[in-house]
């Protein structure tokens, strides 16, 4: 009999010991179902060596029950996952599930059925079967996934069925994947593109661990640029994994990778159906995959081969988690290709700020697309100054920016205007008695949202509809918005250009891929004149006809007053600018601001990234903000206020007392009410040189606080609210 080692998926529980019997070792990594008093529980198998258990005599360990059909988690997986826990001060078994799939994705094997049009064709349908027929055409699926696409019944299928219209078709829940092919369609680069491709390309083949920052302007063709090392791993076939910040952009990625390889690659993300989750995560495990296509949950698969990671749009701060495990998964990835000894390209036209002092100090290696691609050239922007240059009363347009709306829809040109707030308005008030509609659960507004006639929190997601009187009052038709909103914009242009045809980009109106594609296809087409939208619209997209690009408010992103505010300020609007101009017309973005002296905005209008970068890096030097000192914030909350506010003291009046970290607070959050529980921070700014999470956990680890409360560790946040 032997003693092994087991973590298991149970947060509170972590490690315990079984026995096997002798003569059968279960190699480490194994994923294992275990006993657990009358229940089983799912574990792997790890190095005794570096996890302590409780101390269980021989005589009373329990056997395990299965070891599961999958190649065991690889040492060097297990060795990052260890890394990810211990630097971001989270569970470790709650960073080793984010390797694994489904139950059903473990133990694989068997077939299902799925229906198919048979081809088929009477002359008399009913306008349901017609329907059917019409949206089924080359899709195959289950009767429900097909009835959701058609929007008709189960039972409507099940009788297309019957009448031989559709025919069940048995697969195989593991099929392998149609094979990409790295010379599908080879684009010709240009001279600084082939150059930039050629160290990627020489990087793939040396397996040894190589970090890039691909540092291209906007249209540079970074994406044609990095397939080329896509390419290269394909043919040496080793896997590839992309992440990729939001799900939305990934229709308009996987249009191009299909282009480029012949076939789409493979998807993870987190709203994939079951059986996709299955059978890719099968695929990843057994190295069928070549490239994946993900959101940052694909960072942590236990790919067999993995020999590229590249993060696009790698400035995105969607990569950092705030939930579960607080990681970041653009360092993550750096860290798993420094583990797994290969190369990972950060792409971005806006690096992060940490990037780019990474880059400067010769860690990564930086690569340069300093110009468009085909010669379009980078837009021209302009700033309009709103307290010169007003709007009209209850507008947000100014004259200036309608004028070169109305300009371009002459010309037959498309004009976007950018404004990061969902809905109609961001507060509604009465104007009888000045009630402000607030969220019950969160220190928010309720935002109104025209479309839905709802006052919903963008927090928590409760919801009311707008009601006809003042719920305070009584007074009836007396509600005011105030601010706008994206959907108020909208309204705006709707009436200055009621010729023109306009699109709402929101994630509230692009909650589909349907959705989103069919924007693309129009806004390609033509179809549209005037795109507005929030951050959603910043990225990827390239429209040749779009010519002019409006930043509705560039201030409202530096009123929050984050550390970050100027750096994301700068990235959203030099994103959304990247927009304009990208085919053979000439851009022009204006940018309206109440505070054209800002450094940032400054330094947008003249076009001079290198300054903003340098000025921004010396400013975060002078506060020993990152990337030069460091930064975690611990949060407490409590549905009790008065229990989350005693918590957060007690851990303000144990802090330790070091000579290379700073403790502020504890404070109220901004957010001091979030889903109904109250929240207190507490923000340490260390040196680089401090220990930072050794001593967090020495600090926090020994305190005891009531069940209701809750605390959480962010190492390096993106959110202080
Ligand atoms: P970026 O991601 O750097 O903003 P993209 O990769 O989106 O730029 O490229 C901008 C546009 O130029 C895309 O439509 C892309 O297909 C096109 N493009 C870039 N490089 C090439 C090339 N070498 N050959 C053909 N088209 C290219
Ligand atoms: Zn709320």
């Amino acid at each position: 009999m032997k003693r092994i080692r087991i973590l298991v998926f149970n947060a509170a529980l972590g490690v315990l010991d079984y026995r096997v019997p002798e003569g059968k070792p279960v190699e480490h990594g194994s994923v294992v179902i275990a006993p657990l008093g009358p229940r089983q529980v799912l574990g792997i198998v790890w190095e005794a060596e570096r996890l302590s258990a409780q101390e269980v005599p021989e005589s009373k360990l329990r056997p395990i029950l299965e070891v599961l059909p999958v190649p065991p988690i690889p040492e060097r997986l297990r060795r990052l996952i260890e890394w990810t826990a211990d630097y971001y001060c989270a569970p470790l078994a709650s960073v080793a599930r984010m390797a694994l799939g489904s139950m059903a994705a473990l133990r694989g094997g068997g077939t299902t059925t799925e229906y198919r049009l048979t081809g088929m064709e009477p002359a008399r349908l009913t306008p349901q079967r017609a329907a059917a027929l019409d949206a089924l055409q080359g899709e195959q699926a289950s009767i429900k996934e097909l009835a959701e696409l058609a929007s008709v019944s189960d039972g409507v299928l099940r009788g297309m069925v019957g009448a031989g219209l559709l025919e069940p078709v048995t697969v195989d829940l593991d099929r392998p994947y149609p094979r990409a092919d790295p010379g599908f369609a080879v684009p010709e680069l240009s001279e600084g593109q082939q150059a930039a491709a050629d160290v990627f390309v020489e990087a793939v083949r040396t397996p040894r661990f190589a970090p890039f920052l691909l540092d291209g302007v906007t249209g540079s063709g970074k994406t044609e640029t990095y397939f080329e090392a896509v390419a290269e791993a394909l043919r040496l076939n080793r896997q590839v994994l992309v992440l990729l910040p939001e799900i939305a952009l990934t229709e308009n990625f996987l249009r191009r990778f299909e282009h480029r390889f012949g076939v789409s690659p493979i998807l993870w993300h987190s709203s994939l159906k079951s059986s996709e989750r299955r059978r890719a995560w099968r695929s990843i495990v057994l190295g069928d995959a070549q490239v994946v296509v993900g959101a940052r949950s694909a960072l942590f698969l236990p790919y067999a081969h993995l020999g590229l990671i590249i993060v696009d749009e790698a400035h995105e701060i969607s990569f950092k988690q705030d939930d579960g495990v607080r990681y970041n998964a653009r360092d993550v990835a750096v860290m798993r290709a420094k583990f797994e000894a290969f190369p990972v390209i950060l792409a971005s036209a806006t690096p992060a700020l940490e990037t780019m002092q990474l880059a400067e100090a010769g860690v990564y290696r930086k690569i340069d697309l300093p110009a468009r691609f085909g010669g379009a050239q980078l837009p021209d922007i302009q700033i309009v100054d709103l307290r010169q240059e007003a709007p009209e009363r209850g507008k947000w347009l100014a004259p200036r920016l309608v004028e070169e709306m109305k300009a371009r829809l002459a010309r037959g040109e498309q004009s976007l205007l950018f404004l990061n707030r969902r809905g109609y308005a961001p507060l509604t008030l009465c104007r009888h008695c000045g009630y402000r509609f607030q969220c019950p659960n969160c220190t928010a507004w309720l935002v109104e949202h025209r479309f839905s006639q709802r006052l919903a929190c963008h927090h928590c997601g409760h919801e009311v509809p707008v009601p006809e009187a003042c719920p305070e009052c009584g007074t009836g038709d007396c509600l005011v918005a105030c601010g706008p909103g994206v959907e108020r914009i909208a309204d705006e242009v709707a009436e200055i250009l009621p010729e023109a045809r306009v699109a709402l980009v929101t994630s509230d109106t692009m909650n589909t891929a349907e959705a989103m594609n069919e924007f693309v296809a129009k806004a390609e087409n033509k179809a549209i004149d005037v795109i507005v939208g929030t951050q959603l619209v910043t990225k990827g997209y390239h429209f040749p006809e779009l010519t002019l690009v409006g930043v509705v408010d560039a201030d409202l992103g530096l009123e929050g007053g984050d550390l970050r505010a100027a750096e994301r300020t700068y990235q959203q609007v030099a994103q959304v600018a990247g927009r304009a101009g990208r085919g053979e017309k000439p851009g022009e973005v204006l940018i309206q601001t109440r505070h054209p002296e800002a450094s940032v905005i400054a330094a947008l209008a003249a076009g001079d990234r290198d300054a903003f970068y340098a000025a921004e890096i010396e400013a975060r030097r002078d506060a020993n903000a990152p990337p030069f000192g460091r930064w975690a914030a611990i949060i407490v909350s409590s549905e009790d206020q008065a229990e989350a506010k005693a918590a957060a003291r007690t851990i303000g009046g144990t802090a330790p007392n070091l000579p290379d970290m700073l403790v502020l607070g504890p404070a109220p959050a901004p957010l001091s009410l979030l889903r109904g529980r109250h929240r207190f921070r507490l923000l340490i700014n260390a040196k680089r040189s401090a220990e930072l999470q050794r001593v967090l956990r020495e600090w926090l680890e020994p305190l005891q606080f009531p069940r209701g409360v809750r605390v959480h560790i962010d190492v390096d946040p993106y959110s202080f609210v």
